[in-house]
């Protein structure tokens, strides 16, 4: 059954139901047992399950890179996602990526060198812009640069406290922190001042786009910084990111950790 249509079943069970409470007729009523509100009742929650299951898929194949490119959340599931992200599901799902990549963060015997290196994204990976997608939609709304623009530059984004203890662990352990986002460089400043406030501190680099990588797909641009890291001497051990573009391409890391985010794509 396609989404749209159960979308008319869950009205027609609606009305049906409503229809079912406005009949004081008992002779209607004893009708009305037999021919709707029970098999509806059961019709309705079975919709639900449905659509919720059918939303969880959608969410399962986006984290699987298996949907790409999209561009908003669907509108039968706009809500599922804004349940998920506010609820505990996506906190689970964050402590599970950040417990696995320390585990094998941990598992490298580094070097000596200084040259063991891991990267993380920023947005959606160490600093989280829900309360900007919360007034938007949480990805319902297609994605508007300049009003993003101006939340990033109120430098207010949280901290996505499973990235820190994973960021902390990774420092603690003697990697080179390097942080690499597709903020613009004139967002330097207030990229720096969120990020300390937001708890994070000691990044060896921090890359952003230049007018040099201006319109380069994310993948591209990348790809070309961690070739760069790479001819540098820097071995890639770890890469943690939301976004598979944060993570694929070449120069790619030994482990890539993917944190979960169904509000937005980016190639
Ligand atoms: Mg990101």
């Amino acid at each position: 059954m396609t989404i749209p249509l159960l979308n008319l079943f869950l009205l027609f069970s609606f009305f049906a139901l409503s229809f079912s409470h406005e009949t004081p007729n008992p002779q209607n009523n004893h009708h009305n047992h037999h021919a709707f509100p029970r098999p509806l009742i059961i019709e309705y929650s079975e919709l639900e399950e449905e659509l919720k299951l059918r939303c969880t898929s959608w969410r399962f194949a986006g984290e699987a890179n298996n949907l790409s490119p999209w561009i908003t959340v669907p509108k039968e599931c706009a809500e599922h996602v804004k349940e998920y992200m506010t609820g505990k599901g996506y906190i689970y799902d964050l402590e599970i990526v950040s417990k696995e990549a320390g585990e094998f963060a941990k598992s490298i015997q580094l070097k000596d060198d200084g040259l063991d290196a891991w990267i993380f994204d920023i947005d959606e990976t160490l600093l989280s812009n829900l309360p900007y997608y919360s007034a938007h939609g949480y990805g319902f709304e297609v994605f508007d640069h300049e009003k993003f623009d101006a939340w990033v530059e109120k430098g207010v984004a949280l901290a996505i406290e499973p990235s820190l203890k994973l960021y902390e662990d990774v420092l603690n352990l003697g990697y080179k922190v390097i942080l690499l986002t597709g903020r613009k460089e004139s967002h330097r400043a207030v990229t720096v001042d969120n990020l300390i406030n937001a708890g994070f501190r000691d990044w060896h680099q921090l890359i952003l786009r230049s007018s040099d990588d201006k319109g380069k797909l994310a993948v591209i641009y990348k790809s070309e910084k961690r070739s760069e890291m790479e001819k540098e001497g820097y071995r890639i051990l770890g890469n943690s990111g939301d976004q598979w573009s944060d993570l694929l391409g070449s120069s790619i890391s030994v482990r890539s950790f993917k944190l979960p985010n169904p509000m937005y794509y980016i190639a």
